[in-house]
């Protein structure tokens, strides 16, 4: 598959940029311009915060990207690596269509940011994110049946252990899932007959003095005021030194209990965008990529990048600063690469990004927000409003807005609901059968698991040609890995083979420990 213009990533600047682009090329548009992205919907992140305190349902809070994007051609697919010198894209499509190869003349980055979770020690075994919609859906279930706990239980310091939600991270996600969560659990605490007399304790903990640093001190100082009038605690400048299944510990040494930790810190460059960037030697902006006004990638005139992943200079009446990690942003330098792309196509020049801004907003609460409009900062139910109102418009479809408010009308008056209808999370260990010359992976190829044989043997080839057999009992693990995570080998069953794959996040646990000491998990394997 080879593009004109392939869009990596779909998120506010991505799928902006491959709505407005397909509008602009016309029907066509298709056969020159793809997008690419893990999921074939745009997540509206500000909204993932009252998926988890169960004001809003998951499907209201995506966009499908093919409805979005109607002229572009659509792929799902998690991209592994750019190879800027052959202008390709390796692309892993899912579990039985792991390896695409797709051209590009032109790139545009758009794969926002990742979170980290290795940084304080117990976060990634701990704490929760809040990056997508099964994290928010994941965090839901989690604060409904610690309040299922607690109502079972008499002991007073277990039941406040299990009623307390640390958030760490000050930022729009901690605060706005944080006054979410605060709402939703004092709001279910009259349907527990036990809890009705118990106070839930929601503690925001952040490590510099203002929240709400993306949109300025003021608004964060008057969100801190709002949500420390409707009960939340502050931890200001404080930082959380390590975390267990029962408390939060800070750097100074004071500590929290409590079994439920939000993390919304740990902000962290995508590694596809770290990868090209070492490619082209590029120097980053704290892993941002920094690009010229016009959102193009100075001495590469064939790449471009928007949003989270990129250091776009913004002209802000005549102060020249970086653009903010924001949704807004990043919509807005989507819609403008597109229009840069569309003249470079027909042979014209492309224009700076300029934004006239015009407000913020953030959801703090049960109809409850802060926001700056024109200078003027209001909170409460007609800033929630309105941030609805701003949301519902960029649906695409009139049955879907119909939908989405038809659903938010029921919710105005209804309480929030406690069912929980999460399944069980995935098993770690797969059990797989291969037949005789099947393959189990390809040199190359991404390891997405660790193997254990069980029984039978497995034939690995090395580039040379030379071989080796694998008997039952042996570990296919890191010692067969190359730097960047793929195999050096391929591997097939020499005979029928039964083995068990080690995957999901005890693979990631596992990875890092290993390359940590350098050891494969067996010795000698
Ligand atoms: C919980 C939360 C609340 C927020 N609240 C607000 C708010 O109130 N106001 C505000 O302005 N901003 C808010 N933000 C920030 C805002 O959401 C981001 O600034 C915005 O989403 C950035 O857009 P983007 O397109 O750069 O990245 P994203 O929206 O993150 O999109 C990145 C896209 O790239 C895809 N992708 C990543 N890696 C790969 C890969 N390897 N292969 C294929 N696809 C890939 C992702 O699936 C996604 O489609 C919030 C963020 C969060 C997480």
């Amino acid at each position: 598959m080879h593009y004109d213009v392939v869009i990596a990533g779909g998120g506010f600047a991505g799928a902006y940029c491959a709505k407005t682009l397909g509008k602009l090329l016309g029907k066509d548009a298709s056969k020159r311009v793809a997008l690419i992205a893990e999921n074939n919907v745009m997540v509206f992140q500000p909204m993932l915060a009252e998926v988890a305190g169960s004001s809003l349902a998951p499907l209201d809070v995506v966009n499908p990207l093919r409805q979005l994007c109607r002229h572009v051609d659509v792929l799902q697919g998690t991209i592994q690596h750019i190879d800027w010198s052959r202008k390709t894209l390796l692309v892993d499509g899912g579990r039985f269509t792991r390896n695409h190869e797709i051209g590009f003349k032109q790139l545009v980055l758009t794969l926002g940011s990742v979170t980290d979770l290795s940084r304080v020690p117990g976060m990634a075994e701990y704490g929760r994110p809040m990056k997508s919609v099964s994290d928010a859906l994941r965090l839901r279930a989690a604060v409904i049946n610690r309040l299922e706990e607690a109502n079972l239980v008499s002991e007073a310091a277990l039941r406040a252990r299990l009623l307390t939600v640390v958030v760490a991270g000050g930022g729009y996600t901690g605060v706005e899932t944080a006054g979410q969560l605060l709402d939703f659990m004092e709001g279910s605490r009259k349907y527990y007959a036990n809890l009705r007399d118990t106070p839930v304790r929601v503690v925001l903990v952040h490590g510099h003095d203002r929240l709400l640093a993306e949109i300025g001190p003021e608004l964060g100082e008057y969100a801190r005021c709002v949500l420390e009038k409707r009960g939340m605690e502050m931890r200001l400048k404080t930082r959380v030194a390590e975390i267990t299944a029962d408390r939060v510990i800070f750097a100074d040494g004071d500590f929290i209990e409590a079994h439920t930790i939000v993390t919304t810190i740990g902000n962290a460059p995508n590694p596809v965008v770290l990868g090209l960037c070492e490619q082209l030697g590029l120097v980053t902006d704290r892993g941002r990529i920094r690009t010229e006004a016009t959102l193009r990638v100075a001495g590469h005139p064939d790449l471009w990048t928007a949003g989270d992943c990129a250091s776009v200079p913004w002209n802000d009446r005549g102060e020249i600063k970086t653009s903010p990690p924001t949704a807004q942003f990043a919509q807005r330098q989507g819609v403008q690469l597109a229009h840069n792309i569309a003249a470079v196509m027909r042979g014209g020049e492309p224009k700076p990004f300029r934004y006239q801004y015009m407000g913020q907003m953030a959801a703090i609460g049960e109809h409850d927000a802060v926001a700056e409009v024109f200078g003027f900062r209001f909170s409460g139910f007609l800033a929630w409003w309105m941030w609805r109102t701003v949301y519902l418009a960029k649906l695409p479809g009139v049955l879907r807005r119909l939908r989405v408010m038809i659903d938010w009308t029921f919710e105005l008056v209804f309480p929030r609901d406690l069912s929980v209808v999460l399944p069980p999370p995935e098993d770690v260990l797969r059990a797989i059968h291969l037949v005789k010359d099947e393959l189990l992976f390809d040199r190359g190829a991404q390891c997405r698991a660790f193997f254990y044989l069980r029984s039978g043997s497995v034939l690995l080839t090395a580039p040379d040609g030379g071989t080796r057999v694998l008997p039952k009992g042996s570990v296919l693990d890191q010692a067969l890995l190359d730097a960047e995570g793929r195999w050096r080998w391929t591997a097939v069953a020499a005979e029928s083979a039964d083995l068990t794959a080690i995957r999901g996040r005890a693979l990631k646990l596992l990875q890092t420990e290993l390359q940590l000491t350098h050891r494969p998990l067996v010795e000698g394997s």
